[in-house]
């Protein structure tokens, strides 16, 4: 099963709902031809909103326009968009098998039977329900139902897959190996696909590229790896990963250090107007307390498994969080001496 690969162009695209309510701004968004997309943001910032607009399920304001494959589809209802869509809750039909439920859709569209059996057969491998094509929603696993749900939005051959928090309803150990499982199925389907999420972890799971999304606007787009690396505002350093931000004052700024445990850093040429700098907890470093080290105190220790987390207070009140790998011998209480390389600051300005 090759889909057809289309790209979308989503262009000024804004929603104001009939009570006021701004939910997107006029926002642009490219994506790629066979790609997977993650909208990644908080809870009301507008990701269900923009994966509808995209559907055809809500009406864009005027001036917003939807290409798909450079086509406008602004106006076009969403059962001509050619989508398909999961949902949280499956939306199985809990009195049909698994077949049933996969070729419902064809069999609406009046697909002959032998050629339904045919695409169901090779979507059950697909998804590999093989041996369960008899069992109805009701005896599956969790897992098993978000497979059938997948086969069955794909099986009408969809241009576009939406995927609207497919995991949401899952526990959190079986969320993290169907996050795994669902990345390797988009992979294989090779479709364009957008899956809306509020779960770091899963949008860098399952998605090619991720627009991280706050207060009805796309704030960055990008891969995981250069949002994490290179966030472009405070908000995406902070949704993404842990972020130590350090506030300066005026003073401090003019003089492009930053003072800190009764030391000076010196603040790269860049980052000299910035008011709050961020730093990760992993880039901070932490070892016996030095003439060259800002002084601080251990005030929290907490084991991870992989890494140790330190929260620590610098002389000068202001709390850092630090994060080291394997273990480490400081305790509560122990006096350390922090360095910090600067060049290691993040440059997210505050828009
Ligand atoms: P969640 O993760 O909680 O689903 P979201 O990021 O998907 O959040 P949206 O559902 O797109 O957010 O909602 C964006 C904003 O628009 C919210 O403030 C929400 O309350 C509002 N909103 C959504 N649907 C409507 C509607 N039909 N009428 C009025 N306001 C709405």
């Amino acid at each position: 099963m090759t889909p057809e690969r289309i790209p979308i162009q989503v262009i000024e695209c804004a929603k104001t709902f009939p009570d006021g309510t701004r939910a997107l701004l006029p926002a642009n968004l490219d994506i790629e031809a066979g790609e997977v997309l993650a909208l990644l943001g908080p809870s009301g910032c507008g990701k269900t909103t923009l994966l509808r607009l995209i559907a055809g399920l809500e009406t864009a304001d005027a001036g917003s326009r939807i290409l798909f494959a450079s086509q406008d589809v602004t106006a076009q209802p969403a059962e001509k968009r050619g989508v398909g869509m999961v949902f949280q809750s499956y939306a199985l039909f809990p009195q049909m098998t698994v077949e049933a439920n996969i070729g419902y859709g064809l069999k609406i569209r009046g697909v002959p039977v032998a050629e339904r059996r045919k695409i169901v057969g090779e979507l059950i491998d697909l998804v590999r329900l093989s041996g369960l094509e008899k069992k109805r929603a009701p005896e599956l696993s969790g897992g098993q139902r978000q497979r059938v749900a997948l086969a069955r939005a794909v099986a009408v051959r969809p241009q576009v897959l939406l995927l609207d928090e497919p995991l949401a309803a899952l526990d959190a150990k079986l969320k993290e190996s169907l996050r795994d499982e669902l990345a390797e199925l988009l992979r294989r389907l090779g479709i364009t696909a957008v899956h809306v999420t509020h779960d770091q972890q899963e949008a860098l799971a399952i998605a090619d590229r991720l627009a991280v999304m706050h207060a009805g606007a796309i704030v960055q787009v990008g891969d995981g790896e250069s949002l994490y690396r290179n966030p472009a505002h405070p908000f995406v350093a902070q949704f993404l990963g842990r972020v130590n931000r350090i506030s300066r004052d005026a003073a401090q700024r003019d003089r492009g250090v930053v003072r800190m445990g009764g030391h000076d850093i010196e603040c790269p040429d860049h980052l000299k107007s910035q008011h709050d700098l961020l730093i990760r907890p992993e880039d901070i470093q932490v070892g016996r307390p030095a003439s060259d080290t800002v002084h601080a105190r251990v005030l929290r220790r907490t084991f991870l498994g992989d890494r140790v987390q330190l929260q620590l207070e610098t002389e000068g009140q202001v709390p850092i969080m630090a994060e080291l790998p394997g273990s480490t011998p400081f305790r509560v209480g122990d006096a350390v001496g922090i360095c910090i390389d600067p060049s290691r600051f993040l440059a997210a300005q505050e828009a």
